[in-house]
Order: C-alpha cells, then structure tokens, then sequence
C-alpha cells in the first residue's frame, strides 16, 4: 500500500491536480512528512484537503508501537506498519550524534542459520515511503525537527536484506539526501548486505558514496553454505571482486561483518585464514559477538574470544575490531523483540 512519503514533491503535485487542489499544498504535505506528521496532525492543511488525503493514504505509514530504552540509552522501537505488521528500529546514541538502525524488509527471505529476523521468511518489503517515515518518526520522537536533525547516521542492518529490496531502498536513501528531506549524506549511511553480488555492482554504479559493509561470516565457500544459504549463489572470491570494484569506483574502503559463532567460525584457523583472504584489501573486519537466538541452537563463545580473535587479526595486518554490545538488556539485536512480540508467527 503507498502511502504519501512515496510520491517525491514533483509527484505530490501530480496528484494534488488529480483532486482538484493546488500544486502549492505539495511542499506543504511534504515538510509536514519530514517532520514525521501524520495527515491528521497537519495543522497547515485545510480539513477538506485532508480528508480527500485519507480517502487515499493511511493517516500514518507507520505508527511508533512500542518503545524501549536500554540502561545504556539505546532506544529500541517496535513500528507498527498500516497493514499492522510490525519492524524494530534501534536508535543509538554516540559521541557525534544518533545512529538509527533500520529495517528494510518484514522478516527476510536469506535464511541465514544464526539470524532471527529470516526464522519466518520474508513477509514482503517496505516502500521508500515507509523507510522516510521510519528515519522522520524517530527524529520526531528524539525531539528533532527539519532544522535540528538528531539522526545523524543510519545503518541499513535491522531485519531484512537491503540489496533484496533494491528499488525501494535506494530510492529512499537518495530522497533522504535531498535538502527538503533529512538531508543525510550517503557518507552516513552504511549498508549491509549478505553479498548479492548482481546488486553491489549495480549499487557501484549508483555514484552514492555509501559504506558499504558485507556479512562474511566465513573463510571458506563450503563453510559459508553451512550458515548462510546465499553462499550457494556466489562465492566468496566474487565477492571480494565487487568489493574490490566498488572501491576502485568509489575509493571508499569497504566493511566486512564477521559474527563470531563458537565451533564454527572461531578458532585459530579461521582467523589464520581470514588473515590470507583479506590480506591487503582496503577493508576493515567488524567482529560481532553472537546474539544467541533460542530457535537455532548455534552458541556465542566469550569476550575473551572475540578479543583473541580481534588481536590474531590485527597481528596478521588486518584491521578489526568488537562491536560494542549495546542495548542487550532489550533484545536490541537481530530481530529478537519482534520475534518475541509477534511470539514467533507472523501474525
Ligand atoms: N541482510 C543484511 C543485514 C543483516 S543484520 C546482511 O546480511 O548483512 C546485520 C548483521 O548482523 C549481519 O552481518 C548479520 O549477518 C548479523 N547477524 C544477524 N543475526 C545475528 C545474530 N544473531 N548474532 C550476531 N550477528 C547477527
């Protein structure tokens, strides 16, 4: 279902000619939407032209359902779409402002063995619109408007896979550059995908000087069939080629995810050979402690593992590092409080 935040304001004036209404309403309606404004809340608006908006549009995209702060100040969302499906949204809050992790899809077609949001497949993706209202919602709540934007940053990394849903998730990203919206820099978005290698060329291509950010999460292709089912459609060495194409399109150094899973991708060996893979690939490895998900049985090992293995990387010349645990005590990562709130079905 689209709704008002898909339509940019050339296409908002299309459609305020197709109802009788001035062209001019359209910047209107639109920095009412930046500013995360449901149609009803749209003080500017007369009644009658908002209640021909309502015949056509849910009054909100997406509602705020359920809100949770973490005792280290990461705010955890449950958004509630208009058809009522539900997607989480993390906001976490840095030295140089607020990153707000988002979902691109409800629930994930990758089936990747370690992850919650895929337990249930994919449900179906989000418009541009929905993901505009997404970022417009949380600056709202976190007290932002169009001037003072509180998101500064945005990672494509809530459930979903983002390069799946390619042609609502690069629109939005461009719309959301623009001044008239949020006005993020692609500089600040980083995108994470399981390596669909078709779409990272085709993102290249794109000229956004995103971060891009691939989940490796193995050293070898056999082993990464065994936890990631997209390994069967390209391997490992192509996508090192798309990184290595990207960076020698954009000169942005690219990010692989590596989420350490105990007895499987952990020991010195793997490290030893993720020293030989990325050896002198303008790359940064972002090591990530599993969040155990009851479902699949895989288990995280400890601390002092992730940091040996941290510190084999960095000897062997590999730039690495832990990511920092944030908003454990909510179920902050991965797809967990949806799970839980949707009590693992899809209704
Ligand atoms: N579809 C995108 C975004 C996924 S979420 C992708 O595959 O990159 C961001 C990262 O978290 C990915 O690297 C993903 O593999 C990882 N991840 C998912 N579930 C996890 C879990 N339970 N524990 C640790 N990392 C997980």
């Amino acid at each position: 279902m689209k709704n008002l935040f898909d339509y940019n304001i050339d296409g908002l004036q299309e459609l305020l000619l197709t109802i009788g209404e001035p062209k001019f309403r359209a910047k209107q309606i639109y920095a009412n939407l930046v500013l995360g404004k449901a149609i009803t809340e749209m003080t500017d608006i007369p009644n009658s032209l908002k209640q021909k908006l309502l015949e056509q549009f849910p009054d909100a995209p997406v509602k705020i359902h359920k809100k949770l702060t973490s005792t280290d100040g990461t705010v955890k969302y449950l958004f509630e779409l208009a058809d009522k499906n539900i997607v989480e949204g993390v906001i976490m809050t840095y030295k140089y402002g607020k990153t707000q992790c988002i979902s691109t899809q409800v629930g994930c077609r990758m089936g990747c063995k370690f992850c919650a949001s895929t337990l249930n497949g994919l449900i179906r993706n989000l418009t541009k619109g929905e993901l505009l209202f997404t970022v417009a919602l949380a600056n709202r709540d976190c007290g932002g408007n169009a001037k003072k934007r509180e998101i500064t940053n945005l990672v494509l990394m809530g459930s979903g896979e983002p390069l799946d849903n390619y042609d609502e998730v690069i629109p939005f990203l461009k719309e959301l550059a623009k001044p008239e919206n949020l006005n993020v820099s692609p500089r600040n978005v980083s995108l994470s995908t399981c390596g669909l290698v078709d779409k990272m060329y085709k993102l290249t291509n794109e000229g956004l000087p995103l971060n891009l950010t691939v989940s490796l999460h193995a050293t070898s292709d056999e082993k990464r069939k065994k936890i990631m089912p997209i390994a069967s459609a390209y391997s490992i060495s192509q996508i090192l080629e798309a990184c290595r194409h990207y960076f020698s399109v954009t000169g942005r150094r690219f990010i692989f995810e590596y989420s350490l899973v105990k007895g499987v991708n952990d020991g010195e060996a793997d490290a030893k050979e993720l020293i030989s893979l990325l050896k002198g690939l303008p790359c940064h490895v972002n090591l990530i402690r599993l969040n155990e998900v009851e479902e699949t049985g895989l288990k995280a090992g400890t601390n002092k593992s992730a940091y040996a293995f941290m510190n084999k990387l960095n000897e062997g010349g590999i730039s690495a590092t832990v990511r920092r645990l944030m908003g454990s005590d909510i179920e902050g990562a991965c797809g967990q409080l949806r799970n839980k709130y949707v009590g693992g079905s899809n209704n």
